[in-house]
């Protein structure tokens, strides 16, 4: 597995900046200068609560973390608003992380947020029409990055990011905006992280694959679930036509 070679090498990248640090390199007398340190707490990896959109997604995201943060995978998405729909990408969201920390011998977690799709009809109320990409989209990330936020001033989390960015179809910049924003006014740290980038996107194909996840093939409302299915119906209309 990739991630194992990773952590080897974060654990090896770990250990060079130990011996680096000149603290560590006093060789007069360390043991006094260890006396008020408490090393536990200096050298443990900062915890990130990272929402995530669906399973595939959170693949080469958690793999890309892992190294360096102690990640805790918050599932909020009311705006998968098919019950059986958010049920399967909940539960492969699960069966990922577990299987994932099982062979990488990490500690990810899990936990659920509330499941209300009305919460998200109300916020894109009037919005209905836009297309995926559109003006609905923004409001639906900001709706899922506010209750990150809230869920990481609740558990005492300093920082929260999203596996959003790592699709090719969502627009960083938004992204980012709304998170720099809420953390600001959250008194918070975003990590602002377009984790498309370093091939983020094709990794997270090729380990869904790996894994055997389930992997939609749409966002997750039912308005662009409808968009989808319509491009999918032209598609086959297309091809029996030219057959
Ligand atoms: S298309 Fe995706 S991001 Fe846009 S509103 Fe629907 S679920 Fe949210």
């Amino acid at each position: 597995m990739t991630s194992k070679g990773k952590n080897q090498e974060g654990e090896k990248l770990s250990k060079q900046k130990l011996a680096a640090e000149p603290f560590y390199r006093n060789e007069k007398n360390p043991e006094d200068i260890c006396i008020s340190f408490d090393r536990e707490k200096e050298v443990r990896k900062p915890t990130v609560l990272l929402h995530s959109c669906c399973g595939p997604c959170s693949t080469s995201v958690i793999d890309r973390l892992v190294p360096d943060y102690d990640v805790v995978v918050y599932f909020f998405n009311p705006n998968i608003d098919d019950r059986d729909e958010y049920l399967k990408r909940k539960e492969t969201q699960e069966e990922f992380i577990s299987r994932y920390n099982k062979i990488n011998n990490a500690n990810v977690q899990f936990i659920q947020g509330e499941y209300d799709p009305e919460e998200f009809y109300t916020c894109v109320e009037g919005l209905e029409e836009e297309p995926e990409g559109g003006m609905r989209c923004p409001v639906c990330f900001e709706m899922r990055l506010r209750a990150t936020a809230d869920k990481a001033l609740e558990m005492g989390i300093k920082l929260f990011g999203t596996t959003l960015t790592v699709s090719p179809h969502k627009n960083y910049q938004i992204i980012s905006a709304i998170g720099q924003e809420i953390a600001r006014e959250k008194n918070l740290e975003f990590l602002d992280l377009d984790f498309k980038k370093k091939a983020g996107f094709q990794k997270s194909i090729e380990m869904s694959r790996e894994y055997e996840l389930y992997r939609q093939n749409f966002c997750g409302c039912s308005f662009a679930r409808t968009i989808s299915e319509k491009k999918s119906r032209e598609k086959g209309e297309k091809t029996n036509n030219e057959q």
